[in-house]
């Protein structure tokens, strides 16, 4: 099984080194609040694998990927056949090319993305996909052709080329071990993940919305499980404080424990505040509760809420409240 690597040429290189974090940044951010690519990847001439017909439509999703966990940066795609693809003239482009601005690809790149930037701030981001290679646009693990060389998804590529565009580097030729879609070999993963979030809001901030996390399907209830129901005291805290949310049972189980898992949504991104423990608590044998505290660990610059939504499960019935909402004050 062969690899392809996704190349970054910079105008300069920078090798930038992070203490205690995986991602890697270039160097250069961008200053504006909204940074707009021209889409023109044109249409495939065929059905893609899920169910695209056109290369731009494809590939939009993969510029707003970033949006939801970035604070001061939004990104916006057009889909504009008409666009110039070329470095320099300070339109940001994405397109299909037999060459990046001139210079011939690497074997095996699937695509280029050449930045300018002028201060530390980026002035201009172009994307230049390799037309030479087999394409498609699908989800989940690598595809491979006939060639045994795997079959670019354009949007999980695209995600990778605008991480570069944004300011991220490759990890894994930093020193780094982490999984990220900015890996500089093409992988498995298709999304952003946890370390590449982590290195887009240490350029541009945590996001204001969280997305709300999906309710799991909810088992038919069994009139016999314990209930288990949320409240949080108290409803403000400030950095370096703390607040207990307190997961109730309604009646007492004296033979066993109960295991609650919960998730949190609200606009406070993750890493404003710690929770102990995480992800689940356990009631004792016995108990009629149990605590989760959390902790505020920055300021934020506006008040932001952090909600704990109970997660359902066999074991248990979700009751009202089953969310319990704090709101992080400056
Ligand atoms: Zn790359």
């Amino acid at each position: 099984m062969k690899f392809l690597h996704l190349t970054l040429i910079a105008v300069a290189s920078f090798a930038f080194a992070t203490i205690a974090s995986a991602y890697v940044l270039e160097g250069p951010t961008w200053s504006a609040s909204t940074v707009t690519f021209q889409l023109r990847l044109g249409n495939a001439g065929r059905t893609l694998t899920d169910g695209n017909t056109s290369w731009d439509v494809a590939a939009q999703p993969a510029v707003l990927a970033w949006n939801a966990n970035m604070g001061s940066l939004q990104l916006a795609a057009n889909i504009n056949p008409g666009a110039p693809l070329s470095s320099g003239d300070g339109i940001n482009s994405i397109g299909f090319s037999n060459t990046a601005n001139g210079q011939s690809f690497g074997s095996g790149t699937l695509a280029i993305t050449l930045y300018w930037y002028s201060g530390g701030r980026m002035t201009e981001a172009d994307v230049y996909v390799n037309n030479k290679m087999s394409w498609d646009s699908y989800r989940g693990p690598l595809r491979y052709g006939s060639n045994t060389y795997a079959i670019g998804d354009i949007q999980r590529v695209l995600i990778h080329e605008v991480g570069h565009a944004i300011g991220l580097n490759h990890p894994d030729q930093h020193g780094q071990n982490v999984d990220a879609i900015m890996n500089s070999v093409i992988s498995n993963r298709y999304t952003t993940s946890a370390d590449d979030i982590r290195g887009s809001q240490a350029m541009y901030g945590v996001g204001q919305a969280q997305p709300t996390p999906t309710p799991s399907p909810s088992p038919t209830p069994n009139p016999n499980q314990p209930r288990v129901s949320v409240s949080v005291a108290p409803g403000t805290a400030s950095v370096g404080n703390s607040a207990i949310f307190t997961i109730t049972l309604a009646s007492v189980n004296p033979n066993a424990p109960t295991t609650v898992s919960y998730s949190m949504s609200g606009s406070a991104g993750a890493t404003l505040y710690s929770l102990n423990p995480a992800g689940q608590v356990t009631i004792p044998a016995g108990a009629s509760s149990a605590n989760v505290t959390l902790t505020v660990l920055k300021r934020p610059k506006r008040s932001r809420t952090a909600i704990m939504n109970l997660g359902s499960s066999s074991g248990y019935i979700v009751s009202t409240p089953s969310t319990a909402t704090i709101t992080i004050t400056r």
